[in-house]
């Protein structure tokens, strides 16, 4: 069974509860996923002192000590971020080298609220849903030694998956599986077949800006439909 079949007019989609649906035009909406650790404690206490948003969530951690898990542009930028609430924010970096560009890393670096962890991973993260998080576990990726470090939030910042294993071989995509529209458009490499908020957009994914690209999607679709007479 093919869930999507973009090879036939009207294209098909399979739902697993709703069964097949025909479409003359589509709107990929699918988003995209944050990367998380794999840890027990991190699903357990996500929306309960874990996040994988600053902009989302950082509001709700005033005056407490913070930790950003990452060392690209999205772990700087939410770091940075964070330090107008928090009173401290700790870098938790598995290597002794940032990934981020080279303005991110100096302005992370440059402010005196946030600290880095270096060769470090988080092990596990203490904490209730009850009563939120106090600590997090803390293990140096070479030694292997773990010491726990006071922390209220954690925030992961280890990328974003787009949700397209669906649509692989079907729709033209980047190097790292984000769906490719035209430059300004909604428009992908299939016509008739439209892409909008995270599952195409790697640099702003907020709420808003998802909202408005959804908002071109569906107006494009249906100018694409009425000049086809439909
Ligand atoms: P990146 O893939 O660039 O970085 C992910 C970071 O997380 C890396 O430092 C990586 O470590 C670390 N990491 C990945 N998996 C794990 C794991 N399992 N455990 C611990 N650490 C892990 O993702 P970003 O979200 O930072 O950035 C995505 C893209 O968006 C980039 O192209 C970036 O430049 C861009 N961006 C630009 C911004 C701007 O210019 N303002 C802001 C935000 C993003 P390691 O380095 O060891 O691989």
């Amino acid at each position: 069974m093919r869930p999507v079949d973009l090879t036939v007019r009207p294209f098909t989609v399979t739902t697993g509860d709703h069964g097949t649906f025909t479409a003359d035009a589509l709107i990929v909406a699918t988003g995209a996923s944050a990367r998380l650790l794999g840890l027990p404690a991190e699903r357990e206490l996500m929306g309960y002192g874990v996040s994988a948003c600053a902009t989302c969530d950082g509001f709700f951690f005033k005056d407490k000590e913070l930790i950003v898990v990452g060392g690209g542009d999205t772990a700087m930028e939410e770091a940075t971020f964070l330090t107008r609430f928090a009173s401290k924010v700790t870098v938790v970096h598995r290597r002794d080298e940032l990934r981020a560009s080279k303005i991110m890393q100096q302005r992370a670096m440059a402010n005196p609220k946030i600290a880095f962890a270096w060769n470090s991973m988080v092990a596990d993260i203490v904490g209730t849903r009850e009563k939120g998080i106090e600590a997090v576990v803390l293990e140096d990726t070479v030694t292997g030694a773990r010491r726990t470090q006071p922390a209220q939030g954690v925030f992961m910042a280890i990328g974003h998956r787009p949700n397209t294993a669906l649509f692989e071989g079907k729709l033209a995509m980047d190097e790292t599986g984000y769906i490719v529209t035209e430059p300004g458009t909604p428009r992908t490499s299939v016509e008739g077949v439209f892409a909008c908020g995270d599952v195409q957009d790697h640099v702003w994914r907020q709420a808003v800006t998802a909202a408005g690209s959804g908002c071109m999607a569906a107006i494009e679709a249906e100018r694409w439909l009425a000049a086809r007479g439909e």
